[in-house]
C-alpha cells in the first residue's frame, strides 16, 4: 500500500474559505491526502486565498517566495512537492500567477475546487494546470462527504455553504466577479449535511454564504425556501443546539427570517448586519441599495422580535469621496446602534471594481485617522458589552481544552469566549457558567451547573454582504 501524501492548507480571510479548506481536505483524502500541520515537509500545499483585504495578492506572493524554497529544500531531500493556489486570488488572477511565480503547479478559483485531482494529475503530465471558470456542474454534488472521525475532529461547531456568490456589486468589492452569481443549494442537500454533522457530535451550524440572507434553495415541496425557512427545518434535526448564519445583506432580511428569531431559541441572537458607511451618499457611491434609515428599520425589526438580540458589522472608512461629515454621520450610526463588535477596515481599491475608477481619494492620513476614532468607538461598545456579562449567568457550548491547565473553553451566544476550569466531558455541552471577570475578550467564571441559566446580557451591540 503506498504511505498517504501530505497536504498543508493555508487559509486566508472568510468563514467561507475555512468551510472551502476543509471541503479540499475531503477531497483530497478521498485520493489518499492526509493533512499535516507544517508545509514543509508537505507533498502538496495549497494556499486559499482571500481577495477582500488590502494587497491581497501581494501576500500571497511573498508566500509563494517561501514556499519556492521548500520546494527546492523538497526536491534536494528526492520528495515532490506540489503548489496550488486556490480560492478568490486565483479567480482573480489566473494565469498570471503562473507567470509571475512559477513555482505554482495549480490554479483553481473557488467554483472548481472538486476538480483537484483532476488538476494535480494534469499539472504532473503537462507541467501545470489552471481551471478559474465557473464549471456548469453542481460543485457541491461532486464533492465527498467527510468521514465521521473527520467531523469528530473538526469539533462541536461546523460550517455548511448554503449560499455561494452575489448579484449585487457593491462598487468597493470582488465577490461578485470571483465567486459569481448568486447561487442556492437545495433544502434537501442542506438538511443531510446537517444530519450527517449531527450525527457526529455537531452542536452548533452555522450557515455561510457571501450573502447568506439571499438563500432561496429549492424546497421539497418544489418551491423556493428563504433562510428562515430553512432555519425552522434545521432547528427540528436532533442534536443541533445552536443556529447562526452569515453574512447577511441589510435589503434582503425578509420577515421570515425575523420571525425565525422570534420564534426559535436556537437561533442565536447575534446578528452580523454589514453597514459599511453611515452616509447615504456613501452608502449610494457604494452601490449598497439601502440607505441609513433603511438599515435602522431593519435593527429595529430584530429588535422588536428578540429583546436580548445584539449586532456586529462591517465599516469601510476613507471610500472615495468620504467627506468629514460622512464619517461624522457612521460614527453617528454606531453610536445610536451600540454594536457587541465590528469589523472596521481602511478603503483599499480591488482592480476592476468601478470604485477602483474613482478618483476622489482620501488621504491616507486623513483614513488612518478616521480609522482610529471608528475602532476607539466600536472598542468601547465592544468591551462594555463585555463588562455587561460580569455577574450574570450566561449558557456557553464547550468546544475544547484552553492553554492553562484544567481549562476549558466554550463560546457564549454573542460567540464572546468563555474559561472555565472543568472536566473535559463539558465539549459538547451547553452548561450555565457564572461570569466573574474579563481577560481581554474572554470571559472568565465558573460552571453554574446547580443554578438555572440567568438572562443572558442584554446590551445592544452586532461579518461579506
Ligand atoms: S459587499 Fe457583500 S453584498 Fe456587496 S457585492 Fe460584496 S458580497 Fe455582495
Amino acid at each position: 500500500m503506498k504511505p498517504p501524501r501530505k497536504l498543508h492548507i493555508k487559509s486566508y480571510g472568510c468563514q467561507m474559505n475555512v468551510y472551502d479548506a476543509q471541503r479540499m481536505a475531503d477531497t483530497l483524502a478521498a485520493d489518499g491526502f492526509v493533512e499535516t500541520a507544517s508545509a514543509d515537509d508537505a507533498d502538496l500545499v495549497i494556499l486559499n486565498t482571500c481577495h477582500i483585504r488590502e494587497k491581497a495578492s501581494e501576500k500571497v506572493y511573498s508566500e509563494l517566495g517561501r514556499l519556492r524554497l521548500a520546494k527546492t529544500e523538497a526536491f534536494r531531500a528526492g520528495r515532490d512537492m506540489r503548489i496550488a493556489v486556490a480560492g478568490c486570488v486565483a479567480q482573480a488572477e489566473g494565469e498570471e500567477i503562473i507567470r509571475r511565480a512559477p513555482v505554482v503547479d495549480v490554479v483553481v478559483g473557488p467554483q472548481s475546487y472538486h476538480h483537484l485531482p483532476e488538476l494535480l494529475a494534469r499539472a504532473k503530465r503537462e507541467g501545470r494546470a489552471i481551471e478559474t471558470e465557473f464549471p456548469a456542474e453542481d460543485k457541491f454534488a461532486s464533492l465527498p462527504q467527510p468521514k465521521p472521525d473527520t467531523i469528530r475532529t473538526r469539533g462541536v461547531s461546523a460550517y455548511i455553504t448554503v449560499q455561494e456568490g452575489c448579484d449585487k456589486f457593491c462598487t468597493f468589492c470582488v465577490v461578485p466577479y470571483t465567486r459569481g452569481a448568486e447561487v442556492s443549494r437545495p433544502v434537501a442537500k442542506i438538511v443531510d449535511d446537517a444530519k450527517r454533522l449531527a450525527d457526529n457530535g455537531v452542536r452548533e451550524l452555522t450557515l455561510i454564504g457571501q450573502n447568506v440572507n439571499a438563500y432561496h434553495g429549492d424546497g421539497p415541496d418544489g418551491r423556493g425556501w428563504t433562510l428562515g425557512k430553512l432555519l425552522l427545518q434545521l432547528a427540528e434535526i436532533p442534536g443541533i443546539a445552536r443556529l447562526r448564519y452569515s453574512t447577511s445583506h441589510p435589503r434582503d432580511v425578509e420577515s421570515s427570517l425575523i420571525e425565525a428569531h422570534r420564534d426559535l431559541p436556537a437561533l442565536m441572537p447575534l446578528v452580523h448586519l454589514p453597514a459599511q458607511s453611515g452616509s447615504d451618499r456613501i452608502l449610494a457611491a457604494m452601490n449598497r441599495r439601502h440607505t441609513v434609515r433603511d438599515y435602522l428599520s431593519v435593527i429595529d425589526r430584530f429588535r422588536k422580535a428578540r429583546h436580548n438580540i445584539a449586532f456586529s458589522s462591517d465599516f469601510i472608512v476613507g471610500f472615495p469621496g468620504e467627506r468629514e461629515e460622512d464619517f461624522s454621520a457612521t460614527l453617528a450610526l454606531v453610536s445610536q446602534i451600540g454594536y457587541a463588535s465590528a469589523y472596521s477596515f481602511k478603503y483599499s481599491p480591488r482592480p476592476g471594481t468601478p470604485a477602483a475608477e474613482m478618483q476622489e481619494t482620501v488621504s491616507a492620513i486623513d483614513m488612518d485617522e478616521r480609522l482610529e476614532r471608528l475602532q476607539a468607538l466600536i472598542d468601547s461598545q465592544q468591551s462594555a458589552f463585555n463588562k455587561a456579562a460580569i455577574g450574570t449567568t450566561v449558557d456557553v457550548l464547550f468546544e475544547r481544552a484552553g492553554r492553562n491547565e484544567g481549562q476549558m473553553v466554550g463560546r457564549t451566544a454573542y460567540l464572546q469566549p468563555a474559561h472555565v476550569i472543568a472536566p473535559t466531558d463539558i465539549v459538547g455541552r451547553i452548561l450555565p457558567v457564572k461570569v466573574a471577570s474579563l481577560e481581554r475578550y474572554s470571559l472568565l467564571g465558573e460552571l453554574a451547573a446547580a443554578s438555572p441559566p440567568g438572562p443572558a446580557a442584554s446590551f445592544q451591540i452586532s461579518i461579506g454582504a
